[in-house]
């Protein structure tokens, strides 16, 4: 015994003398960090495993590999907040025709490219805003992806998501007829309760609810579920650990998404001052999704810089800089699945041509949107956080279009993607 705890303690100090010896599995060397905060000339960033181990100028260890990053900047994996990874451009098959008859297996099948776009744009994590009738599909790329299947983002899904009966599409069938619909239907306290937890236990990460949908006398957005029902599903959510994000366009949906005590609000077309000042003092962020009904009008025929701007888009740039005087926190999120999975950055850099401050979309993009998604080891370049990583050309805290000049992606400490 004694014999044995000699060897033991003898194995002990070999292995802390090689602790000390350690070494990093990279090196990076930039241009310049945006660390999801702010820029630092001539910083390195270490990597060791699937953690950044340090951040900075004085940089003494050493790492088995060091990757010279010319011209470019080093910065946290981007954190798309809104996409449909089992959607495709509507331009090439309407959604309708998506949710009737493409089979969940061809969906799925697409999916696995889309999240390979995704990653190779520097998208490390996505917040998929629900399946649009292709079950729990979404759940099953996540765990696809976290097993090493397929390459992809860290998936944060919602699963089928929640419309109140009667509002949601594909719809105009003969009562006859049952379709399949983009969300499963649920209303009232009982039946709520029950279907809330029910997407929780097949692997909602957090709930997805239509507080209005275009469902009025002539196709406006209006309210769907009673502020009693949007708190029912809240108080179900939050009890298990989960929050809720509300689709929300209307000014009345929207007032009661924030009554519920919903995090996020997507879309928003309709709100008003006084809405937006409402979700700035309890918190609520706003995911106003541009860059979805800009491709949707393109689809309809208008030629983006040639023909004038139509109204729809005229309002979304007004409402934006309504969004953005009254400093309510917004989330990047495109709503990718409308547009080409892989252009996430079509989404800043509309949020910077309607008046977003550069940088500051630089911030929602990364560090905000870990924030916003409860993700405390993500979003940062830090000693200590996970280490996703991506280099671009350029400096995108000057110019957003640098985004879509991706030279590197990491994920987890695995590289995907290296021009260099
Ligand atoms: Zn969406």
């Amino acid at each position: 015994m004694r014999k044995l705890t000699g060897l033991l303690s003898a194995a002990l100090i070999s292995l802390s003398v090689f602790s000390l010896k350690a070494q990093d599995d990279f090196l990076f060397k930039p241009k310049q960090v945006f660390d999801g905060k702010e820029t630092h000339a001539n910083w390195v960033v270490a990597v060791k495993g699937n953690r950044i181990t340090y951040v900075g100028a004085k940089y003494t260890g050493q790492a088995n590999e060091v990757i010279e990053l010319k011209n470019q900047t080093l910065l946290p994996g981007l954190i798309e907040g809104h996409s449909h990874i089992l959607l495709h451009p509507y331009n090439e098959v309407s959604w309708n025709d998506q949710v009737l008859k493409e089979s969940i297996a061809e969906r799925s099948a697409r999916a696995v490219n889309h999240l390979e776009a995704s990653l190779m744009a520097g998208i490390t994590t996505m917040r998929d805003l629900g399946s649009e009738g292709a079950g729990y599909a979404d759940v099953g790329m996540k765990q696809a992806v976290e097993k090493g299947v397929i390459p992809g983002p860290r998936l944060l899904v919602a699963g089928k998501a929640i419309v109140a009966t009667g509002s949601y599409g594909p719809k105009g069938f003969h009562e006859g007829v049952e379709v399949p619909l983009g969300a499963e239907t649920a209303d009232g306290f009982d039946d709520l309760i029950r279907v809330t937890r029910d997407q929780i236990g097949h692997g909602a990460d957090f709930i997805k609810v239509y507080a209005d949908y275009r469902w009025g006398p002539n196709g406006t957005a209006e309210a769907t579920f009673t502020i009693t029902e949007l708190k029912t599903i809240v108080e179900i959510a939050e009890s298990s650990g989960r929050y809720v994000v509300a689709h929300a366009s209307s000014e009345e949906g929207m007032r009661r998404a924030i009554d519920a005590g919903i995090e996020t609000i997507e879309h928003g077309d309709g709100a008003t001052p006084e809405i937006f000042k409402m979700m700035k003092e309890k918190g609520v962020a706003f995911c106003p999704t541009l860059a979805a009904g800009d491709a949707i009008t393109q689809y309809g025929g208008w030629k983006r810089g040639v023909d004038p701007e139509p109204a729809r888009i005229a309002a979304k740039r007004k409402s934006f800089k309504m969004a953005l005087d009254s400093g309510v926190k917004l989330v990047f999120g495109g709503d990718v699945g409308v547009f080409p999975h892989g252009e996430n950055v079509r989404e800043l850099e509309m949020m910077v041509e309607y008046g977003m401050n550069t940088e500051a979309a630089l911030i929602s993009a990364t560090s905000a949107n870990a924030e916003q998604f409860h993700l405390d080891q993500l979003g940062q370049i830090k000693a200590g956080f996970l280490a996703d990583i991506i280099a671009v050309q350029g400096d995108p805290s000057k110019d957003i279009a640098s985004l879509k000049k991706v030279s590197l992606v990491m994920k987890d400490g695995k590289i995907y993607k290296n021009e260099n």
